[in-house]
């Protein structure tokens, strides 16, 4: 472990990476964040510390983006990958998933400080209802159960759950998201709620830092930065059921497209669990919104030769800077940590 870190100080020190950078074509990263957060302890009740950046973390993040790197836009990124503009060496892109309030009240103001522009995508449907989506909602359930050392019988298998075990808790988390990820819009509220009952408690969503509203979300296109969507429901695309394909992707961004006066156009794929994240059916819905760009949470390195509408990006949480460079780093290297 020692020898590993030390490793990394020296080549982060002595510009190996670099070396092998400028050997390879013309590349650009796209970071991927969802809460930036100055409450980060309390926040792990609902958002998973997975997808949780600190505040005084994301700050240097940035200061390290403008100093060492290019920070640029998914405009810019489109436009280099049609061949109409071209990217400097180490050009960064900043996305946001979610739509989370933290991104306008504590990641917008740190971005501002360091003139980066980024890209918000809304889950259309939690931003509507003021609601955090249903995957914090679960998240909560399974936290607190296992702080309370819940032990929970299914009323249907008659399995029974012993979730004050953490490997037993992940096991049944990730047992009952596969579901609510194939659900959509009231369906897939009904099944929260039920799960809700069953465990006899729930996450009081007016007693959270939730979402942001569509009025925060304009103010932050009068900022520069490009609002985009997320679906409406935050369910997988690829796999609910193809009928409400329509819904979660078109009808999502009209709803966005009239509550911003402007055309939407960039996408992101959510990805609660489940694989793949697309299909030809997405694929073919994102083509005929002609969005410009469509992420995934599929690590990679952006090269001429991606298609804009399944573009990687590099996930980004609570690394501290050494972390955060040796990411990008490896990553404009071509090297997958
Ligand atoms: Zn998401």
């Amino acid at each position: 472990m020692l020898f590993k870190e030390k490793l990394k100080t020296v080549l982060l020190q002595t510009r190996a990476l670099r070396f092998r950078q400028w050997m390879l074509p013309r590349s650009a990263v796209i970071l991927a964040y969802h809460s930036v957060t100055t409450d980060w302890r309390k926040q792990a009740d609902y958002i998973n510390r997975g997808i949780s950046t600190d505040a005084e973390r994301f700050d240097d993040q940035m200061r390290t983006l403008r100093r060492e790197y290019n920070p640029v836009t998914l405009d810019n990124i489109a436009d280099w990958l049609r061949g109409t503009q071209s990217l400097p060496p180490r050009s960064v892109a900043v996305t946001f998933d979610d739509g989370f309030a933290d991104n306008y009240d504590v990641a917008a103001p740190i971005m501002e400080k360091y003139n980066i522009r980024g890209t918000i995508y809304l889950t259309v449907n939690a931003v509507q209802r003021q609601e955090l989506p249903w995957f914090c909602r679960a998240a909560f359930l399974f936290q607190q159960a296992k702080i309370r050392k819940t032990v929970l019988t299914d009323t249907e298998t008659k399995r029974i759950w012993n979730l004050g075990n953490p490997q037993e808790n992940h096991d049944a988390f990730v047992h009952y998201c596969y579901p609510c990820a194939k659900l959509v819009g009231e369906e897939l509220q009904n099944y929260i709620e039920k799960l809700e009952t069953w465990f006899g408690f729930h996450l009081d969503l007016n007693n959270v830092h939730g979402m942001m509203t569509f009025d925060q979300a304009r103010k932050l296109r009068q900022q520069g930065h490009i609002i985009g969507n997320h679906t409406f429901s935050h369910g997988n695309i690829a796999h609910i059921q193809q009928e409400f394909l329509y819904q979660e992707i078109a009808e999502a961004n009209k709803i966005l497209e009239q509550e911003l006066g402007e055309p939407v156009e960039h996408f992101s794929y959510p990805h609660p669990c489940l694989e793949p994240q697309w299909n030809n059916a997405t694929l073919a819905e994102t083509k005929k919104l002609n969005y410009k760009t469509a992420v995934l949470t599929n690590f990679g390195l952006v090269t001429r030769s991606c298609l804009p509408l399944l573009l990687p990006r590099i996930m980004i949480s609570n690394q501290d800077n050494k972390e955060f460079r040796w990411k990008l780093e490896t990553a404009l290297a071509g090297i997958q940590t």
